[in-house]
């Protein structure tokens, strides 16, 4: 369930209408509901409630510091992926010892960013990143708490680019091969193993990748307190997939993955994190375009808007569908027809739908893609010279632009010529 409804024939945001913020912003842009970030993170801190547990938000999902801010205040921990995220995560006022830093290529320096501002946990993904940890942590007298992401070798059923629990992909130590690197991380210095962490994949429609992950993750547990580990936490990763279309599509209930997590793991007394994102984020944003034209082809109408594959990427980058909603309810009984949306960039993947069944739409209408509060403004772009959107937070019945769109002056004058030319 999400805050973006039609009221009275508009589409609005909790209590504000989408066209008022388009009015004032211009478009496209980017809008979130504060009610259903919120409530998103509630339903998993009650699946989880019963077991000592942590909801890291998994930053790069919707990384706006309002955002942040909005969760690490109702207690989240965030999923970090980068020093960026960190510094994200700090200056939205979330303590480092709620952070969690996960990724396969961690910097030297993000490493001692991390061990100097406070870190929860490291999870670490492979024995060189293991070693660098080390000595970085050895070198500034500090001991890095760690927990080795292992690879468990489980397909998550989902779109191959956000499959990552296969031993084919590049996540992750093999869980065979576990043993062996835990006995190296308590003999390397400057090293503390708190637990061992997972992560499978993003969008799972199915609770059985998680819960074969799990198991595994279970029996390792046992495997390396055998062998004197300190095994007090489990980190299980984010992936809860999320419907993207209103109708037959069901993914699992956090409540479920709650009440599994507490079957498969829950006698092990370890306190339990994960890292959702998508399931925070995805239906707590729409992105509002503006339809530019309407181009008539020879066997199809075009809908060009002024939103593009540099600003929602998902539906270029992974063939992902977006529902599309007019911003004005088509009164009932309109005829549907099918138009192709596109944007203006100067690429034919620059497509958001072929064939879509919308109502009449004409120039400077309005449309709101669903679900787009996840990997949607983080992985926007300027290519084509075209400016980041903003972004805009609604709470109720006010907003705020969390994110200015920036002026050309200001792009212009991150680019030097150089004197010699
Ligand atoms: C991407 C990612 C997540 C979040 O995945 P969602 O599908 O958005 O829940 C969590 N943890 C790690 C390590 C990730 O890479």
């Amino acid at each position: 369930m999400d805050h973006f409804l039609y009221r009275n024939g508009s589409l609005h945001a909790e209590d504000v209408a989408l066209t008022e913020i388009a009015a004032s912003v211009g478009t496209p842009f980017y809008c979130y509901s504060a009610a259903t970030l919120t409530r998103h993170y509630a339903l998993f801190t009650e699946a989880l409630n019963p077991l000592p547990h942590l909801v890291c938000f998994a930053i790069k999902s919707l990384s706006n510091l309002a955002v942040l801010k909005l969760l690490g205040d109702l207690g989240a921990g965030m999923d970090v992926v980068s020093g960026g995220e960190y510094r994200r995560a700090r200056a939205a006022g979330v303590p480092g010892d709620r952070i969690v830093f996960s990724g396969v290529g961690k910097t030297r320096d993000e490493m001692r960013l991390a061990l100097q501002g406070g870190i929860r946990q490291f999870n670490v993904e492979s024995e060189p990143e293991l070693r660098a940890l080390s000595q970085v942590a050895t070198e500034l007298g500090l001991t890095a708490p760690i927990a080795l992401r292992v690879n468990p070798d489980v397909d998550a059923r989902t779109h191959e680019k956000i499959a990552t629990g296969k031993k084919e992909n590049k996540f992750g130590i093999p869980i065979s091969r576990a043993p062996q690197v835990y006995a190296e991380a308590a003999r390397l210095p400057g090293l503390q193993v708190v637990g061992i962490d997972v992560h499978i994949g993003s969008q799972l429609t199915e609770l059985e990748p998680f819960e074969q992950a799990f198991q595994k993750i279970a029996d390792l547990t046992q495997t390396l307190r055998a062998q004197g580990h300190d095994i007090r936490r489990l980190d299980l990763g984010g992936g809860l997939g999320i419907p993207y279309t209103r109708s037959n599509e069901a993914p699992p209930l956090p409540l479920d993955y709650g009440a599994m997590i507490q079957r498969t793991l829950g006698h092990l007394g370890c306190e339990i994190e994960i890292e959702p994102g998508r399931l925070i984020s995805g239906n707590a944003g729409v992105l509002v375009a503006g339809v530019i034209y309407v181009k008539q082809g020879e066997d199809r109408d075009f809908l060009i808007l002024d939103a593009a594959m540099n600003d929602l990427a998902r539906p270029s980058m992974y063939g992902a569908h977006h529902d599309i909603l007019p911003v004005t309810e088509a009164p009932p009984g309109t005829e549907m027809q099918p138009y192709d949306v596109v944007g203006p960039v100067c690429e034919t993947g620059d497509s958001f739908a072929k064939g879509r069944a919308l109502p009449p739409l004409a120039e400077g209408d309005l449309v709101a893609f669903r679900s787009a509060g996840a990997y949607g403004a983080v992985m926007a772009s300027e290519y084509n010279s075209r400016p980041l959107i903003p972004e805009v937070l609604v709470q109720g019945d006010h907003y705020a632009v969390i994110r200015a769109r920036p002026t050309f002056d200001e792009i212009l004058n991150r680019d030097t010529i150089p004197e010699w030319l």
